[in-house]
């Protein structure tokens, strides 16, 4: 589905919870979160519903993420769900790694095409400090096993922040090199203050070329990272017209956003 600026709409990004095993100090507030009730949560099959709407208007690129996606109980099922949703051509998935030990095998044969995994540092102690706890040594199990289970393309995901990680650069790109990995470098963004930029090895904060929206987790459509714009799809009177007027309401750019963590959002 064409947005306002001529924009091909296909590619949802759903947050399938807001919950996670980690902290990472950009993207969860360091208080803790308020954990939202199990009914406004999204249902399997609510989310199931979405996406067959999805394919309906067009949409054929799916990507679940949260929160920590595999912290989702039955995650594997949904997997298995939307992975044979007729019109689902790819469906990924971005995850801090960390429970890949134990799902990577199943994810694989519930049909997960693609797995992003989140990793900022190669050294121990910055991992730790960055994620809030987080063992390095968890988070490189789950690249192995990912391998292991046969996903091909894995990609990381690398948020650089300045003076802190950013001379890891030349080390991420030998170790991806290394082990066949791709590797994507993210600024950090700061959502309230707007400040994004263009993700390098990847697509993303390139609004002119933006093919996104997103779902979170208690049901609310957005047309943008960086935008306040939602849409209750269990408020509206079809899932088409909610995923309409989200596509209608597609900024041509990002601005800010202060209504949303980026754990809500699904990054
Ligand atoms: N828990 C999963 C993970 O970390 O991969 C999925 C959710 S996470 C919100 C999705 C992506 O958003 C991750 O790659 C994460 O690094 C990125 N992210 C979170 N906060 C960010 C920020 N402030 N700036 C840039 N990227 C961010
Ligand atoms: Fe959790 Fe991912 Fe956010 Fe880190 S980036 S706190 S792993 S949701």
């Amino acid at each position: 589905m064409l947005d306002q600026f001529n924009r091909e709409i296909y590619y949802l990004r759903i947050a399938v919870t807001d919950k996670c095993n980690l902290r990472c100090t950009y993207c969860m507030p360091k208080e803790g979160i308020t954990l939202k009730s199990h009914d406004e949560i999204l249902r399997f099959e609510e989310i199931l519903e979405i996406v067959k709407t999805a394919v309906k208007l067009g949409f054929y690129k799916f990507r679940l993420t949260g929160g920590e996606p595999l912290v989702r109980r039955g995650i594997v099922d949904l997997v298995k769900m939307l992975s044979s949703a007729q019109g689902v051509k790819t469906l990924a998935m971005t995850t801090n790694g960390i429970l890949l030990p134990q799902y990577a095998k199943d994810l694989k044969s519930a049909g997960l095409a693609r797995l992003n995994i989140s990793l900022d540092s190669l050294k121990e102690d910055r991992y730790e400090t960055i994620t809030c706890g987080g063992i390095l040594n968890e988070a490189l199990a789950g690249i192995k096993a990912a391998k292991d289970a046969g996903f091909e393309k894995i990609k990381l995901n690398v948020v650089l922040v300045d003076r802190f990680n950013d001379d890891e650069k030349e080390n991420f790109k030998k170790f991806a090199n290394e082990n066949n990995l791709g590797v994507r470098f993210i600024k950090k963004m700061n959502l309230k203050s707007g400040d994004f930029y263009k993700v390098e090895g990847g697509e993303g904060g390139h609004c002119a070329i933006c093919n996104r929206i997103r779902l979170t987790a208690d049901g609310k459509l957005r047309p943008c990272l960086f935008s306040d714009f939602e849409v209750n799809v269990r408020a509206e009177k079809s899932l088409e017209e909610a995923i309409g007027k989200v596509i209608n309401h597609k900024p041509e750019k990002g601005y800010k956003s202060n209504n949303r963590e980026m754990y809500q959002i699904g990054g």
